[in-house]
């Protein structure tokens, strides 16, 4: 049986957790060869591990998505190894810590921005300059529903996320003639490392924020990695030929509400 993404080439930034670990898995699955990109060498590696041992193709590439030369020779790396790049999946990203704006310090705010926004438009911007050259790609942003609404304590994320959206609808219109298709994945609350790590930080207030979260979330409990991983890889695929621009919630129904 031929997969979604039979002899594609897939790059998933933040592969070594959560959402990119299980979408590097789902792209080889369905037939991918995957680059996995991670400041995390352990937990990259261990995705790497996952999609060897079940007979896939994969590599793992150290990369911070925040430094422009890490990112250029990441790409490089993936045409050198597998000859192209069809699918970038742009999805490391941080949490940052939990401040209303006024309290948020500069250094927070920097950082969330390097990390969620600039990493992401660095990504693109090297993954496009190859694609423009190969004539065809798909790119995936990982942004969140945090990109339609604002999030109380999380001012400099919920900036990010908002940009990531602006970013994906501007190279949409500008490569929408050069084969290129561009689209973001909005995941709401998933059960990753990240959401776990914000509960961890503040352990009196963890089952609260939980109930609260749940409480909020149409679908009554938290995604689960694989459940955005399937909408990633399918806008990544051949059967989504005419989707681009388009900002896709995941979330069980937040936004709607
Ligand atoms: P996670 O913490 O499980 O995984 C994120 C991965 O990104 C980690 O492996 C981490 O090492 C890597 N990473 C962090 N900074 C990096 C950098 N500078 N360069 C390269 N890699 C880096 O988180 P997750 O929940 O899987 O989140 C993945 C994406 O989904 C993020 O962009 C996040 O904002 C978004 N998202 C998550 C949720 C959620 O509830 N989990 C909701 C909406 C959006």
């Amino acid at each position: 049986m031929t997969g979604l993404v039979d002899g594609k080439v897939a790059l998933v930034t933040g592969g070594g957790s959560g959402i990119g670990r299980a979408s590097a898995i789902v792209f080889a699955r369905e037939g991918a060869k995957v680059v996995v990109a991670d400041v995390d060498v352990k937990g990259g590696s261990e995705t790497v591990h996952e999609i060897e041992t079940s007979g896939g193709e994969a590599l793992f590439v150290e990369a911070d998505v925040s430094r422009s030369e890490a990112v250029e020779s990441l790409v490089a790396r993936t045409v050198e190894r597998f000859g192209k790049l069809n699918c970038g999946v742009n999805n490391a990203g941080i949490q940052g810590e939990m401040n209303p704006t006024d309290e948020c310090s500069e250094e927070n705010w920097n950082r969330t921005i390097a990390v969620n926004l600039t990493g992401v438009w660095l990504c693109m911007k090297h993954e496009i300059a190859h694609m423009r050259a190969q004539g065809s790609g798909a790119i995936v942003n990982v942004a969140s529903n945090f990109g339609f609404v604002g999030s109380p304590g999380m001012p400099a994320y919920s900036a990010a996320k908002h940009g990531v959206l602006g970013l994906t609808k501007t190279a949409a219109l500008e490569y929408a003639q050069s084969g290129i298709r561009v689209n973001a994945v909005c995941p709401g609350p998933v059960q990753t490392p990240l959401v776990d790590n914000m509960l961890i930080a503040q352990p009196d207030l963890a089952g609260e924020i939980m109930d609260s979260i749940t409480r909020r979330l149409p679908a009554g409990r938290l995604g689960r990695p694989e459940e955005i991983a399937e909408a990633i890889v399918w806008l990544c695929s051949d059967q989504a030929s005419f989707a681009t621009g388009i900002a896709m919630p995941v979330d069980g129904g937040f936004v709607a509400q």
